[in-house]
């Protein structure tokens, strides 16, 4: 009996060790920063039926980081990725590139929570990160698709300012460096005058999330690691001591596999009742006329978070793509895993309004894409790295900083399968069940009211 059993659901699958998944990934929006990137695919599809050591599903950054670290400890296993979408098309493409190294709980009000438990995961948090280093060196990927510069949680309110400094006391006692800038320091990053100061940290890595995704699996593929797109898998079962993994035009027979699919874990039938589907949502600008770059001002590329965790991320880019801006806000909670395009309708006015409060100087610039993507978080903000069953490992639920977290995620799901280990592992491995939510309508109501009001709250630091 594995540990995550209980419900009756769980309990039939693990006597039975057939599942059909029912739920495969919807991505509302294109996926920007991946869109600006050419080809527009990389990989076949699964046509065939193969033979294979390992079996990830999941072509995130758990499930990538996974096959990297699999094939870097048996260098001779033959491993295979199977990705639902396109590579850098979910989650792993839709995301703002924060990499950030310290604590970062969205449900706290300054983003952190007890020293020791902070100090831990700043310890995990920088391994995976070093980790990711690691890939991109090997691979050979620009400053573009990994830029080490920090990052600054910028405050437009004195309410934000507070919130920078309860953080920066926090710091303090973790023993972590920063240093509090002013309205003239953010005039010279940002350009214009909407913040009056921000709080720099030097730890975190800025992705460009598509070309770093894409750059990693193209970089990871020979014959001894294959990576299929369009290839979801529908069905997972135990056939004579192997895993037989199906998709809809082929199949792979594996000795083990790695599910790394944050939320959809639920799809497979784990952890239901445990996980919180939420969503968050972007909007990337065309791209800018020399005119209007020189109208913003600032430095040419740069990235805020915002100083309270449901206010506005902020990047200006400068690479592939042009002179671009993106804005980041909202989150919704949507237990069904999935959002329309009415829901995108209603977030671009948002987007609108905190994107034409910063930018007076080029107001009403023209949004060419707006999506929304997938965050999984636990009530109790753990995730779940765990052998499911034989042969069958978890790299999922990462809560609000799933660039690090599936990373780590990732190579400590591979550690955990090829009996690798380290304290990071133990950690993980003895973390605590997600706990048990609500029921579902009370859970949707509570989560709703929670977060539009905290948005509400958060005034102009939205
Ligand atoms: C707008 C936005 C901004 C964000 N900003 C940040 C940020 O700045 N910093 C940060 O740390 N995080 C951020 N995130 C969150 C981050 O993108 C995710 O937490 C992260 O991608 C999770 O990584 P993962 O590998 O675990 O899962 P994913 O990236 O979701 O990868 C899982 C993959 O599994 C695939 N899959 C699911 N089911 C199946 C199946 N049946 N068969 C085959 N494949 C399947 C999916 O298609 C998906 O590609 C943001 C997210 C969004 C949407």
């Amino acid at each position: 009996m594995t540990r995550e059993a209980g419900g009756r659901f769980e309990y039939f699958w693990q006597k039975e060790r057939h599942m059909r998944i029912k739920k495969l990934p919807i991505d509302t929006g294109p996926a920007a920063w991946t869109d600006l990137l050419q080809p527009k695919r990389m990989a076949p599809a699964l046509e065939t039926d193969m033979t294979a050591d390992w079996v990830i599903v999941g072509a995130g950054f758990a499930g990538l980081t996974a096959a990297h670290r699999l094939s870097e400890l048996a260098p001779e296993a033959r491993v295979i990725v199977l990705e639902a979408t396109g590579i850098g098309q979910g989650p792993a493409g839709r995301n703002s590139g924060f990499m950030i190294d310290l604590p970062h709980d969205l449900a706290s009000e300054d983003y952190g929570g007890s020293v020791v438990r902070d100090q831990l995961q700043t310890k995990d948090n920088r391994m995976a990160i070093s980790y990711a280093k690691e890939m991109v060196a090997r691979f050979s990927l620009d400053r573009e698709a990994f830029d080490p510069c920090g990052k600054t949680n910028a405050a437009a309110t004195e309410k934000g300012h507070a919130h920078n400094v309860s953080y920066a006391a926090h710091l303090d006692a973790m023993g972590e460096p920063y240093q509090m800038l002013d309205a003239a320091d953010m005039r010279d990053l940002t350009g214009g005058g909407y913040y009056i100061g921000g709080l720099y940290t030097p730890g975190t890595v800025i992705l460009q999330p598509g070309t770093y995704i894409r750059g990693i699996a193209a970089g990871m593929m020979s014959n001894r690691v294959q990576v299929f797109e369009n290839s979801p898998v529908v069905a997972l079962e135990k056939e004579g001591g192997a895993w037989v993994v199906t998709t809809p035009q082929g199949k792979v027979r594996a000795g083990g596999v790695i599910l790394a699919v944050n939320g959809h874990l639920e799809s497979f039938g784990y952890k239901r009742g445990r996980l919180m589907h939420v969503f968050t949502y972007a909007s990337m600008t065309r791209e800018l006329t020399p005119e209007e770059v020189e109208r913003i001002g600032g430095q040419p590329s740069w990235g805020v978070t915002p100083a309270d965790p449901l206010g506005t991320t902020v990047r200006k880019i400068a690479g592939t793509g042009g002179h671009r801006i993106v804005i980041r806000n909202r989150f919704t909670f949507d237990q069904s895993l999935e959002v329309n395009e009415a829901r995108l309708a209603d977030v671009a006015r948002d987007h609108r309004k905190s994107f034409d409060a910063r930018f007076p100087m080029i107001s009403g610039t023209e949004m060419e894409y707006v999506w929304g993507g997938r965050l999984c978080l636990s009530y109790n903000d753990v995730q779940v790295v765990q052998k499911l069953d034989d042969g069958l490992f978890s790299a999922c639920v990462q809560n609000g900083l799933g660039t690090v977290k599936g990373t780590l995620a990732g190579k400590l799901a591979a550690d955990m399968a090829l009996g690798e280990k380290s304290d990071a592992l133990t950690r993980a491995m003895s973390a605590p069940e997600p706990s048990r939510l609500p029921p579902k309508p009370i859970a949707a109501l509570g989560a709703k009211i929670r977060l539009r009001w905290g948005e509400y709250k958060a005034g102009a630091e939205f």
